[in-house]
């Protein structure tokens, strides 16, 4: 009874993960759940979580006094001192309580609370960057929508309320009539992101002009059921109007990259999320762009360009970490 276990949770507008590991965060005793994101009432998350949080605990036979903490990671906006997800787009309501109703269950755990892009790149901090890059490392997720976590200078950037490097609404484009997630239009999000390629395919088969016929067809000609995976395939494949979608999103990530290199000047830059299923298409223009682009997207040295290991379990292993760097009073940060 005397081992000690840091428990994370990651909260997707998809999946909620949950983890239980030894202290020590040795990656062979990570013991993980995965549920699809229940959206029922603003309570159904943190019910879940509770839930397969206790079976994970009896499963293991560890006892909640075992605990040292737990660390949230939620897709935001979140407020970290109120531990409530507000305005996010994704998880069906204004505001989502977290914190208090996980308090009422397990009073005596510490609760961590985080924006899951930004507990993406303490994951990587932990788990995987070495040790030249760790100071000024950036972690961008390219998913549903895309996220950022920075630190730079050995120090994580928070914000007033946890949601500094929302990269994804850089403005990319101004005068811009693609709608963003956030209700802006322009941002790299807008165009590069999951909802982004799949909005811009459908307003470019509206518009009529360019050819989508490998497309349709991928999709037996119904146009619900495109996704940011079928528009990729069908770019591969050589149709017109996929290949002007892809190189869109191609551009405003340089573009978007670049900002993010000029802002941080980071060492290097990891890239994970759902879109990576196509990182042959995207990774490369975006390392080449650094040395052979004839236009100049940053004005700093160039970043390493690297994929996350861990690819979906990214942000739950960054929820583990942040236990353990505010035990240890970590100075990423404090
Ligand atoms: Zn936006």
């Amino acid at each position: 009874m005397d081992e000690k276990y840091i428990a994370g949770v990651d909260i997707g507008g998809t999946w909620v993960r949950v983890a239980v590991c030894t202290a020590d965060l040795n990656e062979n005793n990570i013991k993980k759940r995965i549920v699809r994101t229940l959206k029922e009432t603003k309570y159904s998350i943190s019910n879940s979580v509770c839930e397969i949080f206790s079976e994970l605990l009896s499963e293991n036979n560890i006892d909640q006094s075992q605990i040292l903490g737990m660390g949230i990671a939620t897709a935001g906006p979140l407020n970290m001192e109120k531990g409530e997800v507000f305005n996010n787009a994704n998880l069906g309501f204004r505001v989502i309580p977290l914190k208090k109703p996980i308090k009422t269950k397990f009073p005596e755990i510490p609760t961590y609370f985080i924006n899951d892009a930004i507990a993406g790149v303490l994951g990587v901090h932990f788990f995987e960057a070495e040790d030249e890059e760790k100071d000024n490392l950036v972690y961008i997720s390219m998913s549903t929508g895309i996220g950022g976590g920075a630190i730079c200078g050995g120090h994580l950037l928070l914000g007033k309320e946890g949601n500094a490097a929302e990269i994804g609404h850089a403005l990319v484009e101004p005068r811009s009539t693609a709608k963003c997630n956030c209700g802006a239009y322009g941002c790299w999000e807008a165009y590069s992101s999951g909802t982004g390629v799949r909005n811009r395919t459908l307003d470019a088969i509206n518009d009529g002009i360019l050819n989508a016929e490998q497309l349709l067809e991928i999709v037996d000609k119904e146009k619900s059921k495109i996704t940011a995976k079928e528009v990729f395939q069908a770019a591969r494949n050589g149709d017109e109007l996929s290949k002007k979608i892809v190189d869109d999103c191609i551009f405003y990530s340089k573009i978007g990259i670049g900002l993010v290199n000029s802002f941080y000047d980071c060492t290097s830059i990891f890239f994970g999320g759902a879109m990576m299923k196509d990182k042959e298409q995207i990774i490369p223009p975006l390392i080449e762009q650094f040395e052979k682009d004839p236009i100049r997207f940053t004005v700093n040295h160039p970043p390493n360009i690297k994929l996350t290991r861990y690819q979906e379990e990214i942000g739950l292993r960054g929820a583990l970490a942040l236990v353990k760097y505010n035990i240890e009073k970590n100075k990423i940060i404090f």
